[in-house]
């Protein structure tokens, strides 16, 4: 089952842990506080609502406009488009208790996401392939059976085939610090060629910039995490500086298209950011009608958000790169003094919005022991 959080968040977030704090502009402040929350993302409002439900005075300093963090609704525009942090799954414990603490219902949006998985097209180098015509295709690089996968579904069809160890749960143990390196050395160790890592990983990346800067051992926890999280699907998708485009269905049918989302991710994300705003907008249209002619006229951007240039998140998610995981990751959440850690990069046994919850479970814990 996969849940679409918009009204999650909204309300989990925002209105749920601030209600019980103040209303005041980016700081929910108590007089006098025991406990000062840097930063009003999930992870941080969480803890103040638990440190506040434990009888702790809590303010809450945050640094943007808003309150959510990676979390980010554009209430303002048709089917309310997310550009952060969107779906949680079945192995999304806590982030279901919190909907169920705080009244704030579920939708099940799974029914549009296959809706979704039919209407998959390649576009590579401004052509269209249709995907019967991939296997043959001379613009294919992969070698035997994976050559009938399209391009974003081979690098998890190496991972699957290749990972070399199977104890996920603990991905981060002293036991798997020889991989502790590049994605792309694991995956040319295992024949794949530079063409193939740069279409099948590198084409529009989920993590990192290239296959060279993301650990192998990142890559094992983040695979870990999809897997108990079965139905997080991309709808159709396409190559180019438009990288991966999502129609969005939030209308009143499973089928009706709201909006179209463009998720440019790696190198595509680092191009993109160098233009402005307005020359981004216009390119972004312009490639779109280049490849779809007859949306010539039809589309206009709605909303443009870089998480790499908002001085805030600096970046989508954190991840550790190759020898990070065996330098930092036992440091990252170590308390100093009267610091404590919290945030989606501290946690070890799950990902994303449910990562942000289980460490600030961890946190308040941790601070609760202090006082
Ligand atoms: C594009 C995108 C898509 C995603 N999709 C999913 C998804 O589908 N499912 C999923 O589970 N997760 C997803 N995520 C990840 C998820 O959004 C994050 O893991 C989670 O929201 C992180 O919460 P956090 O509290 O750890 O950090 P953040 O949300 O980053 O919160 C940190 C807060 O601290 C504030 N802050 C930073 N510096 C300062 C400062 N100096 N002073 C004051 N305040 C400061 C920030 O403004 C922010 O509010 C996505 C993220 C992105 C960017």
């Amino acid at each position: 089952m996969s849940l679409n959080r918009r009204q999650f968040v909204a309300s989990t977030a925002a209105t749920a842990a601030l209600a019980s704090l103040s209303r005041t502009a980016w700081t929910a402040s108590s007089a006098d506080p025991d406990v000062i929350v840097i930063g009003a993302g999930l992870s941080g409002l969480e803890a103040a609502v638990t440190l506040e439900e434990n009888g702790l005075k809590v303010r809450v300093l945050e640094g943007r406009q808003r309150v959510g963090g990676r979390v980010y609704t554009l209430f303002d525009l048709p089917g309310h488009p997310e550009v952060g942090g969107n779906s949680i799954a079945n192995a999304y414990g806590r982030c279901l208790a919190a909907a169920e603490k705080y009244g704030i219902e579920v939708v099940n949006v799974m029914p549009r996401l296959m809706a979704n998985r039919a209407g998959q097209e390649l576009f590579l180098g401004g052509e269209h392939i249709p995907l019967k015509d991939w296997p043959t295709h001379r613009r294919n690089p992969f070698t035997a059976d994976m050559k009938k996968l399209p391009p974003w579904a081979w690098a998890d069809a190496m991972f699957k085939q290749h990972m070399p160890f199977r104890d996920l749960q603990n991905w981060y143990d002293e036991a798997h610090a020889q991989y502790d390196i590049s994605i792309h050395e694991f995956l040319a160790s295992k024949g794949a060629t530079d063409a193939m890592i740069r279409l099948g990983y590198d084409t529009n990346i989920a993590y990192g910039t290239t296959a060279y800067d993301v650990s192998l051992l990142q890559q094992a926890f983040s695979d870990h995490w999809q897997n108990v999280n079965r139905g997080a699907i991309m709808a159709f998708s396409r190559d180019g500086p438009l990288g991966l485009v999502l129609a969005q269905k939030f209308g009143k049918t499973d089928t009706e298209v709201t909006s179209l989302t463009v998720w440019c991710r790696g190198l595509n994300g680092l191009y993109i950011d160098r233009f402005n705003v307005e020359d981004a907008k216009r390119m972004i249209i312009a490639e779109f009608e280049r490849l779809r002619p007859a949306s010539k006229g039809l589309l206009k951007v709605g909303a443009v958000h870089s998480w790499t240039t908002d001085p805030f998140s600096a970046g989508d998610w954190a991840i550790f790169h190759p020898g990070q995981v065996r330098e930092l990751r036992a440091a990252i959440a170590q308390p100093h003094q009267r610091l404590f850690f919290c945030g989606e990069h501290t946690s070890i046994g799950s990902r994303g919005m449910e990562g942000a919850f289980e460490s600030a479970e961890r946190v308040s814990l941790e601070v609760l022991g202090a006082i």
